[in-house]
């Protein structure tokens, strides 16, 4: 089957399946070994799906930009909860600042890392522009 094609038996849209950090190409192999709450595993991907054996990593290295997804998130974390701490305490002192910001900012973190590595996948891996062997 051509990676493009519409599957019938996918039970999954693309969106539902980049939610879920599922597989680009069947939307059933999870791409994680881990669930994000698995503090010291949540990052580590799957070589490749366990479904369709779609490889998680079209080369080396592929992943490192998905930092700059990973950084534009983190700011917009810090400047949305600043802007919640200024309105809702009224300017405050600044380690309320620190408290309101990093604990948003950390908890954050194992989903914006997760996510800009699917968000990599889908739009740079090449999974809608490329043909796949027939198996
Ligand atoms: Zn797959």
């Amino acid at each position: 089957m051509k990676r493009n094609q519409i599957d019938p038996q996918k039970n999954m849209s693309m969106l539902q399946a980049m939610v879920a950090c599922k597989c680009p190409v069947c939307t059933k192999g999870n791409m994680f070994k881990t669930a994000a709450t698995d503090l010291w595993n949540f990052n580590e991907l799957k070589e490749e799906c366990e479904v369709c054996g779609f490889k998680f990593m079209p080369e080396p290295g592929f992943y490192q930009v998905s930092l700059f997804f990973t950084y534009a998130v983190g700011v917009a974390v810090f400047i949305v909860f600043g802007f919640i701490a200024y309105y809702l305490f009224n300017d405050p002192e600044l380690w309320v600042y620190y408290v309101v910001i990093l604990i948003p900012a950390i908890l954050v973190t194992p989903w914006n890392l997760r996510y800009s590595k699917v968000l990599m996948l889908y739009f740079l891996g090449g999974v809608w522009n490329s043909e796949r062997e027939e198996e």
